[in-house]
Formats: C-alpha cells, structure tokens, sequence
C-alpha cells in the first residue's frame, strides 16, 4: 500500500464503525478544517456518539440538499473520516462544531437504527504520483491559482497562503484548492470521490480554467458596463455643453441681428449728420465686442438714446390767436390780464419766431395759481407736446447737461431726456421753479440753463452725454417761479415776467365750482350722481383747510371729499343730488385747520396790524412794541431776517429826531430800551415793509395811544419819515380784506398798482395812500388823540418814565 498516502495530520486508522454526520452544500474535504452548525436531532446524536469513537465521525454529504430528514439513501457514500476539535452548545440548542478532515472513506453501509445513523467504514486508498508530470500540472495549477486568486476577490489572503503552502504535496494541494474553489456540490463530490491526487489536480485545474474564464468575464462585464456609465456621464456633459455653445452661438445671432437692426435704424432714422457719423463709428466699436459685456451696453445705450431722439420730427405749428385765446378762456377763470400778456405774447412769437430771439416767458407767482396749468393750455393752443422739467432743487449743472459718457450710468441731462419724451423738437417747454436752482461745487445749472435759453448758443446745445451739437431753438421755453427776486440775474434778464398774484377767496370759490369740481367729480365717477357744494362749504373750506394764494391746496380737499362721496355712493348712501354743506365738510374732512385771520377785537397800545407778503400770498403781521427804562437797547424778536431789523432801527431814529414835535423828548432824555415782537415765530419774515408799521406800534407804545383795530398798513419808513413804496400790494390788501378789515394804508408811490386789486375788493375798502409817518399817525392813532397827547405833556411837569404795562388795558 505505499501508494496510499497516510490521510489526515494524525495518520490514524479509523475504527471500522463510526457515526454519521450528514452535511448539505458543504463538501469535507481531508486536511480542511470546517466551522459548521449543527441542528438536526440525528446530527447531534452523531455528535456524541461521537465522543465513544474517539471523538471521530464519517462526514458525508446529502445528495440533495433540500433534504431535511435524510435516508441513507438520500446521502453520497463516498465522504471524509473527520475529527471533532470543537462542540459547543449554542443558546438556540445547536451546536457549533469545528471539524478537521482526517482521510476520505465510504460507508460500505450505514444503519438506520438507533439514534443516528452508523456506517461501517472503509478508507479509500489514496494515490499520489510524484513524477515530473505531476510537478508541471502543480506549476501550472499554481500559475492559473495566482491568476484565479487575483480575479477571485472573495478568497482571503489566509486562504490564498495555506493554499499555495501546501502546494508541495499533490494530494494535499489539489484537496486544498478542490476545497477552495467556487465549484458547484457534484462537483466537489467528484473531486472528494477521485483517489487520485493527479487526477484531481487535473481536474481542479480545469475547473479553475473556467472559474478563471467565468471571473474574467464578470471583469469584462463589469468594466464595460462602468465604461458604459462613464460614457453616458461623458455623453450627458457633451451635451451639457453643446446646448451652451448653441445658445451663446444664437446669441451672436441675435447679436448679429441686433447689430443689423441698429444699423439700420442709423442709416434711416431722420438724425443729423454730425450724429449719424457719431453712432456708424460706435456701432463698429459694438461689433468688435462681446455681447454681454458691460462696455456693449454702454455703447448701444448710447446709440438707443441719439437715434430715439427727435432731431427732425416737429409738430406743425398751428397759433391762431383767436383760438388760443378762447381756449385760455375755456380752461382758465379769471386772470384777465395774464391771459392778454400771453396773447401778445403768442402773436408776437408768431410773428418774430423765424427771426428767433424773442423774450422767454416767465409766469411768477405762488404755487396753485395755474403756472403750469397755464403752460400746458399754451402748449395745446399752439399744437405743440407739453414738456415739464423741475428745477427745483437742483444743484448739479449735470442735471441739465448730462454726465459724460465715461461716468458709469451716465444719462443725459434734463432738457435732453424730456425731448425725447415728448418726441418732437418743438415742445412748449416748461422750465419750473427756476427760482430754486442753487449753485455749488458741481457747477453753476443757471449758466448751463442759460445756454439752453440763449438764441445766439441754443441751436448748437451740448448735451455732455450726447457729445453732439443738438437745437434745442425750436423749443418754447416758457419758465415759472415763486419769487423772482431769487432767480439768478443773468437769467432775469431773459425773461419776460408776468405775474400772478394769488385768487381772492369769491375767485377761489368760482374756480372751484367751475373747475376743480367738475374735474374731480369726473376723475371720481361722481358726475352722474351730481351732489353740489354749497357755496358757504366751499368758503368755509378755503377759509379753515386752505392757507394759500393759489387753489392747490383747495384742489387736493375736494378730491378728498369727492373720493369720499365715491365711496359713499358705492355704498348706496349718497342720496342723488346732495347737497355738501358745512357739517358735511367737517364730517369728510375732520376738524377745522386754520383759525380764521381776523382783526383784533378793540384798539390797543402798542400793538398795530401790518401787512406781509409770502410766497404763499399776502398775510396779517402784528407787530408788539413795549418799553421799558434800560440802556438804550432795541430788541427784535420773532425770527425776523435783517432787512426788517434794520427798518426797525431806521423807524427808532426816525422816533427820535421826531421825539419834540411828538412830545416825547422827555422819555428819550431817559435811557429806554425798545423791544419789537413780531409774533407767530416760527414763520419767517423779513422785508422793509413793516416800517410804518413798527413806528405806529413804537408811538402808540410811548404815548401810550391805542392803534385802531380796523386798520393795517405797509410801507417803509426813511429817516425823514417820508413813506416809500412796497411790493405785493395786491396780495396784501387781500390779506386785509380776508381779514375783515376796513382800512389799509400804503404809500402813495404805489398807487399804480391798485388796478391790480379786484373791483369788489377794492370797492369794500377805505384804501389810503399815504406819503408821511406824519399821516399815518393821523389815521392810526387818530388826530384828536395826538393832540390831547401833546397838550397833557405840555402842561405836565415832566417827572420821569413810566412803564406802560400797568396802564394798559
Ligand atoms: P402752479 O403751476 O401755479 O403751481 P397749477 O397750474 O398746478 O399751479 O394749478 C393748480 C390747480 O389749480 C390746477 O388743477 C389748475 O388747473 C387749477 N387752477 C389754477 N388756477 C386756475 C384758474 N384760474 N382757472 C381754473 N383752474 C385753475
């Protein structure tokens, strides 16, 4: 027998009976040790049976493995004589033995009875060549095992070591690899079955061939199908891609297109030379750029802007004196006289315009007196757009001129922006508030505002953003302004002025009834349900809501009212044709805003009523005098500027050089000191035409004289007394009529301006024109009271000053 090899580490013979422990899907090979579970009642029978044979069993496995009770017959015959190392009791009530194979045997038979099967077991001889041919097979196997254990990521390095260890014994080696491999149960059993080592070997070999080819497909497999991932990742950012190029390519193309369209619009918008040259060289930088950069859009701004621009384009000019003069009647109340300056002023412009240097037109006067109502009437009798640019505010010359293109959102200046929105180069063009222009660092807008208005420079304007020579000539420029002592005086010497004065509250009221309600009414909806205002509401809202000159602000309190109503009426509870009266305003519009101006109820000493005009109109001004013994000091209070400061002064001196004739040398023998207040603070004012004013208060305070109630005044005063002209006189004898008062003083220079005044005022009204303080005093203080004055101090010894609060009333 010395070609059987000694099976198994310990070379032991098996004893001829040994239990049987039946295996499914595992095949025991000799030399291999095995963990395995065991469950089945039979098997663990086998286990400690087991333990009487020296701790031995026959290892078989099942033909089948889906078994769970096998027969002898359901069990291979041919299996391994295997040692239990290890037999532990798990918690379930298996057991987890280790195994090590000891030497193939057969069971010749196995019994059935008992508690678990028996066989009689024969060993099976092994055979194990050792000849040159045997030696190449094992290089070779070991060879492809390198190959196979490369491919065969489930074999572990342990394994693969033992494995290659043991390859200096052909028995050994093809057991272990038979052992190892991936091969299917029949297979192995074959293996287990073949007592020859070699041919084991041979056919452990070829079955690793084919495992070898089976992984080397899976390989090629796998890594295809990763390729095929990779590929369509590739695909999907080609694509990617190729979408961003079409669509930057289709945005040449509307670059392109664009470029084309712009070109065109060069070549034939009605632009000028100078202009078209401007925009066909920018139009070739754009072309040479990138569609998006920032630079593209600053370019094609620019062209946008010279080729949108109205070079050419004019509406026809259409002035028919008679038609504009029923149109300024149709859409204007009043103001007589301003709607003739305007007349004359078209037909002269329609005579003079091709000659091209006619005055421009200067509508002053404070805000809602219909300046730029006016305007825009003027506009539509001449048949030309409306244009309104506000400069109030404005500082920066830019603003009328334009930045240079090179400051980033550069923009062209006011006057160029407006022409093209109106789209012709002949707007009337109102240029409002130009009395609020102010000049500093950035530049002086009056001068730039100059050029535009000027007919020797305005037909080759330069605006910087444009950098072209534009005409702004065919332009009507008509200005307005609140006060025109503030426009700078290069400009007023442009002008043509034509004021407006301020509505007295019966033009108000008719204005209202016949043009801001009607207009409201119509804006609202309210037309058919036709409610009316009372007159008295109308009054009582110009009086209590309103403190202006012009209809603004009464504007904006019957729109109030009449969205008011609009919503009434939407709630179905406005009754048709209501009425508005007083209750009805307070109800719509809260209460009252404005303590009626009034006269002062009685004569008083030291107190005397002058007359101010603001930009708002004309207004009632107290002036409060008291004196006292002191230094000598004149104080004025009241947020007065220093025009008015000085009248005070000058009215003091006068005070002084008249003390004598007045009778009061006695008090200005005395130290006194002079406090003026002018009260209502928080309203500035300033002016020399509270003198008068300021002198009567000082007179009545020192002789102690009240001043007549019903009466204001406003003059200057010089030194001598003599009483000089004013300005806004009209305003102010409004303001004194509102006031309910029935006298006013002025100075007899300013006669001329009395036709301003409305006839129903005028005709209300005790008007004095005065030339001397002298006269005024007569009026004020009243002549029979001066001469009592001058009597008692000539019989009176004189003994001092005395403060005239207590005397009072
Ligand atoms: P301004 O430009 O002087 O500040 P507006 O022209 O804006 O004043 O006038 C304010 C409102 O008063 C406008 O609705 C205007 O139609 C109206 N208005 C002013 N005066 C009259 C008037 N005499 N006749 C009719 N409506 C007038």
């Amino acid at each position: 027998m010395n070609a059987v090899s000694s099976a198994g580490p310990g070379g032991k013979r098996s004893p001829a009976r040994l239990p049987v422990l039946p295996l499914r899907d595992v095949v025991l090979f000799p030399a291999m040790a095995a963990t395995l579970y065991v469950g089945r009642a039979r098997s663990v029978a086998a286990l400690e049976q087991a333990v009487k044979h020296g701790n031995l069993v026959l290892v078989v496995t099942q033909k089948s493995a889906k078994v769970d009770d096998p027969e002898p017959s359901d069990l291979h015959h041919a299996g391994a004589v295997a040692r239990l190392l290890q037999n532990s009791p798990m918690p379930d009530g298996t057991r987890k033995i280790l195994v090590e194979g000891l030497h193939r045997a057969r069971a010749a038979r196995i019994h059935a009875r008992g508690p678990c099967f028996e066989a009689d077991v024969e060993e099976i001889a092994e055979i194990a060549p050792d000849d040159l041919e045997t030696h190449a097979l094992i290089a070779s196997t070991a060879k492809s095992f390198s190959e196979y254990a490369s491919l065969n990521k489930r074999l572990s390095n342990e394994a693969v070591n033992a494995i290659t260890a043991s390859s200096s014994s052909v028995s050994a080696y093809s057991d272990f690899l038979a052992a190892n491999l991936n091969a299917r149960i029949e297979d192995k059993q074959a293996l287990l079955e073949e007592p020859d080592a070699r041919r084991r070997l041979e056919k452990v070999y070829e079955l690793m061939q084919q495992e070898i080819e089976i992984l080397q497909l899976e390989g090629r497999i796998r890594s295809r199908v990763k390729k095929q991932m990779e590929r369509s990742q590739k695909e999907y950012y080609l694509n990617e891609q190729m979408a961003a190029i079409q669509k930057e390519l289709g945005e040449r193309d509307e670059f392109r297109s664009e470029l084309a369209e712009l070109e065109e619009k060069i070549e034939s918008r009605p632009i000028s030379g100078e202009a078209r040259e401007k925009c066909r060289r920018e139009l070739r930088k754009l072309k040479m750029m990138s569609p998006m950069s920032a630079e593209a859009t600053v370019v094609r701004n620019y062209i946008d802007w010279v080729i949108s621009l109205p070079w050419n384009e004019k509406t026809e000019d259409k002035v028919n004196i008679e038609e504009a003069e029923k149109l300024l009647n149709r859409e204007h109340f009043g103001l007589r006289k301003v709607k003739e300056r305007i007349i004359e002023y078209l037909a002269v412009e329609k005579l003079t315009r091709r000659a091209g240097d006619g005055p421009i037109l200067c509508l002053a006067g404070p805000p809602g007196v219909g300046k730029t109502s006016l305007a825009r009437s003027i506009a539509s009798a001449t048949g030309r757009k409306f244009v309104r640019v506000s400069l109030g505010g404005v500082r920066d010359e830019a603003e009328i001129r334009g930045h240079r293109r090179t400051y980033i959102g550069a923009m062209p200046g006011k006057i160029i922006q407006s022409l093209r929105k109106a789209g012709s180069n002949n707007p009337v063009f109102l240029l409002d508030e130009i009395d609020k222009m102010s000049t500093d660092f950035r530049g002086d807008p009056a001068s730039a505002l100059l050029e535009v208005l000027d007919p020797e420079q305005n037909k080759n304007f330069v605006d910087h953003f444009l950098d072209l020579d534009y005409n702004v000539s065919e332009c009507l420029f008509i200005t307005t302004a609140n006060n025109i002592h503030e426009i700078p005086a290069p400009l007023r010497d442009r002008l043509e002025i034509i004021r407006l004065s301020g509505y007295t509250d019966l033009e108000k009221e008719a204005i209202a009834l016949r043009y801001l309600i009607p207009k409201q009414f119509e804006a609202t909806g309210l037309a058919d349900a036709a409610p009316r205002f009372s007159r008295e509401a109308i009054q009582f809202i110009i009086h209590r809501y309103t403190l202006e000159a012009g209809v603004r602000g009464l504007d904006r309190e019957i729109a109030s009212i009449c969205r008011k109503l609009a919503i009434e009426q939407l709630k179905k509870k406005l009754e048709p044709n209501a009425r508005i009266t007083r209750r009805g305003v307070v109800r719509m519009l809260g209460a009252p805003r404005y303590q009626r101006q009034e006269r002062a109820p009685r004569d008083e000493i030291g107190i005397a009523t002058g007359l101010a005009w603001t930009e708002l109109g004309g207004t009632l001004m107290k002036v409060e005098v008291s004196a006292m013994p002191g230094h000598g000091r004149l104080t004025v209070t009241g947020q007065v500027g220093n025009v008015m400061q000085e009248s005070a002064q000058a009215a003091l001196s006068y005070l002084r050089t008249r003390a004598e004739v007045l009778g009061l040398s006695h008090l200005f023998n005395e130290a006194l000191d002079v406090h003026i207040h002018v009260p209502e603070g928080s309203i500035p004012k300033d002016g020399p035409s509270a003198g008068i004013t300021m002198a009567t208060a000082m007179i009545s305070e020192l002789t102690q004289i009240a001043v007549h109630a019903d009466l204001a005044m406003t003059g200057e005063i010089n030194l001598r007394g003599r009483v000089l002209p004013i300005g806004g006189l009209k305003e102010k004898v409004m303001a004194a009529h509102r006031a309910g008062l029935k006298r006013v003083i002025f100075p007899a220079e300013n006669r001329k301006d009395l036709r301003d005044i409305p006839r129903r005022v005028r005709d209300a009204m005790e008007l004095i024109p005065v030339s001397h303080m002298d006269e005024v005093l007569q009026l004020a203080l009243g002549q029979d009271e001066l001469r009592k004055h001058l009597d008692r101090q000539r019989g009176a010894r004189v003994t001092g000053f005395q403060p005239s609060s207590s005397t009072r009333n």
